[in-house]
């Protein structure tokens, strides 16, 4: 847990705070049974309950090779999406471990509301699996930051705890100076497509001493959960004006319509 975003002094003691409660989490941990993160009924190992497990849906292949976006029937290999052809993103490959329903859902909001860090290597584990050809070529993971003020409210970056993650499983490092989220933009819930990418315009950006990790780098962002795609494609944005030789995506949860095929 050493990379845990753009962590400034005061937030330090923020995080210092947040691993005392862990520690007396883990205590609690002890003498209470484990609740399923979905559910909040008890369970045996961590994480979910069976009966939440089996309603998780993974997104494997056929999907589109650009967006990820999974097919209802296979096309044939390297087909694209209609919508990665009609507004092809800034970033080149997407791919997130699961669809976002009610049950990625929970473990989304028991990550970044309900302290449930505990949940993050598991969650790590799923997305590194998606992204195996992804990660492969990369040379360091960046998290999708969140604006001071929010990570100040939070005191963590859940973005960059599952970035933290999968990089302890893959070893791709975690560049967590790279990106900067400079205008504290709206929560996107509730806002139309062409809504989202205004409300992200300019947000982002690389500060100086982020320069040398992206200049001619492959770089893969890590997020949460993918809506519209328009924080992630406002990152690459960002990264590539700086030079990154290439932009993939990493993401735990998308909302996935079945995509169309181009043919
Ligand atoms: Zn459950």
């Amino acid at each position: 847990m050493s990379d845990l975003g753009a962590i400034t002094l005061p937030s330090r003691l923020k995080h210092a705070a947040a691993a005392v409660r862990m520690v007396l989490r883990t205590a609690l941990d002890l003498a209470l049974p484990p609740l399923c993160a979905a559910c909040r009924e008890p369970v045996d190992g961590k994480g979910l309950c069976p009966a939440c497990w089996s309603k998780l849906s993974f997104i494997t292949r056929p999907y589109c090779e650009r967006l990820g976006i999974p097919f209802v029937y296979d096309p044939g290999p390297g087909i694209l999406s209609m919508e990665a052809i009609a507004d092809p993103p800034a970033y080149n490959r997407a791919r997130a471990a699961v669809r976002f329903d009610e049950i990625s859902r929970a473990l989304v909001h028991a990550l970044k509301y309900g302290d449930r860090l505990d949940l993050a290597p598991m969650m790590g584990r799923w997305i590194g699996q998606a992204g195996r050809e992804l990660l492969v070529e990369a040379d360091a993971l960046v998290p999708v930051p969140l604006h001071w003020r929010r990570l100040w409210a939070r005191r963590f970056n859940q973005s960059a705890v599952l970035a933290a993650a999968i990089s302890a499983d893959s070893g791709v490092p975690v560049a967590a100076a790279a990106l900067k989220r400079v205008k504290p933009t709206a929560q996107q819930v509730g806002l139309s497509r062409p809504e989202r990418a205004t409300n992200v315009q300019g947000a982002f950006r690389v500060p100086e001493e982020g320069k040398t990790a992206v200049a001619g780098r492959r770089l893969v962002l890590v997020d949460d959960v993918l809506t519209s795609g328009a924080t992630v494609d406002g990152c690459a944005r960002a990264l590539l004006r700086a030079g990154a030789a290439n932009v993939d995506v990493l993401i735990f949860a998308r909302v996935a319509d079945p995509g169309r095929t181009s043919i």
